[in-house]
């Protein structure tokens, strides 16, 4: 597999985070809840960036979504389908 750019990720930089405390599911599009019968959880695309676009952390949070593949919910200010697409576009520049 391709090398992705590497981040300084510290320890603690939750703790910065401007989502601390806030409801995890405004962030994550996940279907589980779905199927297993349970209410749609509250997804809020629009929401969630807005945390994420004052967010002292962001670029840390973003390399460390890419890095980990944590790319199923809003992360650095990128949505999902934003965050693969990113991912993908790293992967083909790192092998070229
Ligand atoms: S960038 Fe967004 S998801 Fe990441 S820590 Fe900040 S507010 Fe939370």
């Amino acid at each position: 597999m391709a090398k992705l750019r590497r981040a300084r990720i510290t320890p603690g930089w939750h703790e910065r985070a401007a989502c601390k405390g806030a409801d995890h599911w405004i962030f994550c599009n996940d279907e589980a809840a779905l199927r297993n019968g349970e209410p749609r959880p509250p997804y809020d695309e629009e929401k969630a960036k807005s945390y994420c676009s004052g967010c002292p952390v962001r670029t840390v949070c973003l390399e460390e979504a890419l890095r980990m593949r944590d790319l199923f919910m809003v992360r650095g200010g990128l949505n999902a389908d934003e965050l693969r697409a990113e991912y993908l576009t790293r992967q083909r520049r790192a092998a070229s």
